[in-house]
């Protein structure tokens, strides 16, 4: 079967927003075992959608059409194909009644516009949609399968994942191979290392396959495998992934969609310690991160944003004559800060993290990217240099990295 993907949106041809959808669709489309020849980006407009929509249906046997299901009257895209393939509209009073449940339970009045999101071309099947007003519709016609489904990514992705995966699984059926992939997530070893410790492994391998990906300073290796079913991709992935943790050990850090910040959340709730953190450089962001973890309030208490001399000194009892003689990046200012947070917020473990994001501010003796790294339990205060490259979000970034890394490496080992 093959694919082609029409992505509308005249905000996605001015380069105001990314095409994620064509990314995730793209992705998901290879694991289903099906070719994508073509992907077409077009803006609101009828008569441009017809022409790229005739242009698929010569060539391809399953199109997927995201975008232009909104109110509005440059929301076109049912309304354009039903015309297309020569099919009528009719209300659907189920639809009808879900868009004006959705305006009820937030107390507003449904406009006269919203009522066309209940409108669908004749003999189309409908993708119920939780997160939005706009159902989603599968069009069986001509010989080809018409999957229209919203522009929103929160609301399009669970419709393709519940809806749209399970009948496309079935229409597939058993003769078709399937592409599966893991990503390993590393962190504190480069590129080059891991190449290095792993090359005769990706040299050997034509399936899976392994690749490298490298983005902000982490590294990524993803295993893909072809086979039957997905049971047997999955047991393909295993024994390969088995033979690189055995290369890589706890450098690597969690597989898909596991975060630095998740598996720390988890480590600390699983060991029943608490935090605090201090943080100059990064403003907040270790914070952030941790408390995007749902359930981290038994063990993440507080989170001081120390970025000027005076917190430092303080709310965090940092002797101002450390801060004078060393400077505010430095090793001993990064131990009296961890030392003072620890203290003051009284719980197990504490981070703190002083440095030059840059662009300026750098010196000979303390350049752009250097980060001194605080870590303290109720036994001992460690501190680590570090000096990475980049541009400040990138550094701010590494910098946020490295500190939950320090964290995650410490309570791996943890042991009460
Ligand atoms: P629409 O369904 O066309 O009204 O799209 C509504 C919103 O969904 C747009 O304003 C974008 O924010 C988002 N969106 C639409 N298409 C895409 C896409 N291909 N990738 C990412 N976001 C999109
Ligand atoms: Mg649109």
């Amino acid at each position: 079967m093959r694919a082609e993907l029409i992505s509308t949106g005249t905000e996605l041809l001015l380069g105001q927003i990314l095409n994620t959808n064509a990314q995730f669709l793209g992705q998901r489309l290879a694991q289903l075992g099906l070719d994508v020849y073509f992907q077409t980006t077009v803006g609101d407009n009828g008569a441009r959608l017809a022409e790229v929509f005739n242009a698929a249906l010569k060539r391809a046997d399953l199109i997927i059409v995201t975008g232009g299901l909104g109110p509005t009257e440059d929301d076109l895209t049912k309304e354009t194909i039903a015309e297309t393939l020569g099919l009528e509209m009719f209300l659907d009073e189920e639809s009808l009644t879900h868009v004006q449940e959705f305006f009820k339970l937030r107390g507003r009045k449904m406009p006269e516009t919203n009522k066309k999101q209940a409108q669908f071309p004749e003999g189309a099947a409908i993708i119920p949609n939780k997160m939005g007003t706009a159902p989603g519709v599968i069009i069986e016609a001509a010989g080809r399968i018409i999957i229209i489904l919203p522009g929103p990514p929160v609301e399009m992705q669970p419709m393709f994942n519940e809806t749209v995966v399970p009948f496309l699984k079935k229409k597939i059926g058993r003769n078709n191979s399937v592409i599966h992939s893991k990503v390993l997530k590393i962190l504190g070893m480069g590129e080059s290392t891991v190449e290095e410790r792993i090359k005769d492994l990706v040299d050997e391998q034509t399936n899976p396959t392994i690749a490298f990906l490298a983005p902000r300073g982490e590294v990524f290796v993803r295993i893909t495998a072809k086979a039957k079913t997905e049971a047997a991709a999955g047991k393909m992935i295993n024994k390969i992934e088995k033979e690189i943790r055995k290369r890589l050990g706890d450098y690597i850090y969690g597989a898909d969609d596991d975060s630095l910040e998740k598996v720390v959340a988890g480590l600390l709730k699983k060991h029943d310690l608490t935090i605090s953190t201090a943080e100059s450089c990064t403003g907040g962001m270790i914070a952030q991160r941790l408390t995007n973890i749902p359930g981290v309030s038994d063990n993440f208490m507080y989170g001081v944003v120390s970025y000027s001399n005076e917190a430092k000194t303080g709310l965090l009892g940092v002797p101002p004559e450390i801060i004078e003689k060393h400077g505010a990046v430095s090793e001993e200012t990064a131990i009296e800060m961890v030392k003072g947070v620890r203290q003051a917020c009284g719980t197990d473990l504490a981070v703190s993290v002083t440095g030059i994001a840059g662009p300026s501010g750098g010196t000979p003796e303390k350049p752009v990217g250097l980060v001194y790294i605080g870590f303290s339990d109720r036994d001992t205060t460690i501190v680590q240099r570090f000096l990475f490259t980049g541009d400040r979000e990138v550094i701010r970034w590494q910098t946020a990295n490295a500190a939950l890394n320090m964290l995650r490496r410490y309570l791996i080992k943890y042991k009460r």
